[in-house]
């Protein structure tokens, strides 16, 4: 046996994808329950600062631009 792993959608792209899934499922849930509209975005640009009330507009910051660099989940 001498094949090589495919290792494209690495391993940093999987756990992003995985990291942003699972920040829109806790987003969501915190929505419904807080009654608040409002969203925090963790992207670079907004850092936690900018709130907005449409989840696809930041899943589409988070794959733009990615989490801020000190974002925990
Ligand atoms: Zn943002």
């Amino acid at each position: 046996m001498n094949r090589s792993r495919w290792m494209y959608g690495d391993r940093t792209d999987s756990a992003f994808q995985k990291g942003v899934a699972e920040f829109v499922s806790v987003a969501l849930e915190h929505r419904r329950v807080s009654d608040d509209p409002m969203i925090f975005c963790p992207c670079r640009d907004c850092s936690n600062v900018k709130r907005w009330t449409d989840i696809h507009m930041i899943e589409d910051h988070l794959y733009r631009r990615g989490f801020r660099p000190d974002y925990e989940t």
